[in-house]
């Protein structure tokens, strides 16, 4: 199956067993934005519990915040997204598609990245068990072509995107020949800039409405409670103000499903340190993060990190995480070194003090910053796509599998009783009762019990438990493993504990 196909039927998966559906759906959908269904909502629900425990319950120093969507208009004027939250976009004069100029030139890279990779695979099977790919892509003079190519594209466009070069980023379409993947043809209009912020109006026209803005990142609102939190808090630098909320940015071009929407969710952290050491305490959050990632059983390669060449002008340090989508890989989180960019703009606009009394140094100063940002949207993706599994069984029948991390799962367990009569019934929803307290637990007694696990594996439940003639003499049932398909006879009252072993992370 090639990875187009592939992702088609991730996407098919998710809205055929209610994990995402296009927003009005009824009016046929708005584009680029989409609703969570009954299990969808329970994966998002469990990746931000994930997350929060990992950031805000499990660190001392990391309290939450639940700041407002809308900001005093200011805000954004501080932070730069008035005058600086662009992409380039530029539209193809046939297909009448719209692209961002620098996606177009990324897409032409990893084209060439694509390249590399299928040398070191022809390689691989000609070398063998001998083969090093260190060596191997340090030394091979077509590879060093291919990264040299890579590095000259990267630097135009990063020059050119830095120094807001409009007709620089179109030279560079036209010298590469980046051709519309619609209309196969380079008939380009000029590159423009194009802001992502949307604007609303606040108050009634008669009262003389102010323009505000749906915030294109929940970032500011952290930034602006600083010091709230940091004096009701006690708090003690280093210190975090973690959040999670919607965001919103009207994407020029929004495509490939819930990677990027123009209403989406963030997850971010905001790490306030003593200026000089957020170099090391980017290190470590770099770490971190990616630790995080990793505890969810998720294999290594799936990931990788991408250090920023082009930094922005207030970051000293940057780097992306980047997962395996379908379609490559991608960004799924950022970590950035921001300095003390946000806090002082902020005191400027605002006339407030921003900073700490370092009470063991005697100074005041106004702390840098350590951002941690991920999609909750994107992570749902990465989840969908890493768990997506079709199996051809033993008996020669076919299976589709969400194998998701079990923490992540919807729904924990399914309640199964064999038959629906002989008081099996009944004696299921007794089990069941002393489980829901704790874990999402899902009762069914329609259909064989074959059917019953296809519609379990389909969602991911990642124990299924059997009620039988048995039960009702000595109270153990059977517990199926949704992964090896696995039986096992236990007595009900380790069900408790079996379901919490499985969900629980993984320690690295
Ligand atoms: P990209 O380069 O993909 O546009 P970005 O660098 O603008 O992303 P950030 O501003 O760093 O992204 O936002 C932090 C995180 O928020 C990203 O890593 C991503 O997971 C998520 N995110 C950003 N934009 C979107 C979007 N339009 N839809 C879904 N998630 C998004």
């Amino acid at each position: 199956m090639n990875q187009e196909e592939f992702f088609k039927k991730i996407t098919a998966h998710a809205k055929e067993y209610g994990f995402v559906f296009p927003s009005s759906d009824i009016y046929d959908g708005l584009s680029a934005v989409y609703d969570y269904g009954q299990n969808g909502v329970e994966l998002k629900n469990n990746i931000r519990q994930y997350w929060w425990k990992a950031m805000v319950q499990m660190h001392e120093n990391i309290v939450g915040v639940d700041a407002a969507i809308f900001m005093h208009p200011t805000v954004w004027k501080a932070s730069g997204h008035v005058d600086a939250f662009n992409d380039p976009m530029i539209d193809n004069k046939d297909s009448k598609k719209r692209y961002r100029a620098d996606v177009l030139v990324e897409d032409h890279i990893a084209k060439i990245e694509d390249k590399i990779n299928k040398e070191v695979e022809k390689a691989k099977k000609r070398f063998g068990d001998a083969f090093d790919k260190e060596q191997f892509v340090s030394t091979n003079a077509r590879v060093l072509g291919y990264k040299q190519e890579i590095e000259d594209i990267s630097h135009r466009l990063y020059a050119a995107m830095e120094n807001n070069d409009l007709a620089g980023i179109k030279q560079l379409i036209e010298d590469l020949g980046i051709v519309c993947p619609i209309s196969g043809s380079r008939n380009w209009t000029d590159v423009r800039q194009f802001n992502l912020m949307f604007a609303t109006q606040m108050g009634s026209l008669a009262e003389g409405a102010n323009e505000i803005y749906l915030r294109p990142e929940t970032a500011q609102g952290i930034f602006v409670n600083y010091l709230n939190i940091q004096k009701t808090g006690r708090m003690k630098v280093p210190f975090g103000i973690a959040q999670t909320g919607k965001a919103f940015r009207n994407e020029i071009v929004a495509r490939q499903f819930i990677f990027r929407m123009r209403e989406f969710e963030q997850m971010e952290m905001q790490f306030f340190v003593r200026p000089g050491t957020e170099l090391e305490w980017f290190k470590h959050w770099k770490e971190e993060r990616l630790r995080w990632h990793l505890s969810l059983g998720i294999p290594a390669e799936k990931y990788r990190y991408h250090d920023h060449e082009k930094l922005a002008h207030y970051a000293n340090a940057a780097t992306d995480i980047e997962f395996e989508f379908p379609f490559g890989f991608k960004e799924l989180e950022g970590i950035h070194s921001r300095t003390d960019f946000d806090l002082s703009s902020h005191s400027k606009f605002s006339g407030k003090k921003l900073q700490y009394f370092d009470p063991e140094t005697n100074e005041s100063y106004v702390p840098y910053v350590i951002e941690t940002s991920i999609g909750l949207d994107r992570m749902f993706l990465a989840m969908l796509s890493h768990a997506y599994t079709e199996e051809k069984l033993e008996d020669g029948s076919e299976r589709v599998v969400m194998k998701f991390p079990a923490a992540l799962a919807p729904y924990k367990v399914a309640i199964l009783p064999l038959v629906k009569k002989d008081g099996l019934p009944e004696k299921a929803r007794e089990i069941m009762e002393q489980l829901t307290p704790d874990f999402m637990c899902q009762y069914e007694e329609k259909d064989s019990i074959g059917k019953r696990y296809r519609r379990q594996d389909a969602i991911g439940t990642p124990l299924c438990v059997t009620i039988d003639n048995q039960t009702l003499e000595d109270n153990t049932v059977t517990v199926r493993d949704r992964d090896t398909m696995e039986q096992i006879r236990v007595n009900a009252d380790e069900l408790y504990t079996i379901i919490r072993n499985k969900i629980a992370p993984k320690k690295i």
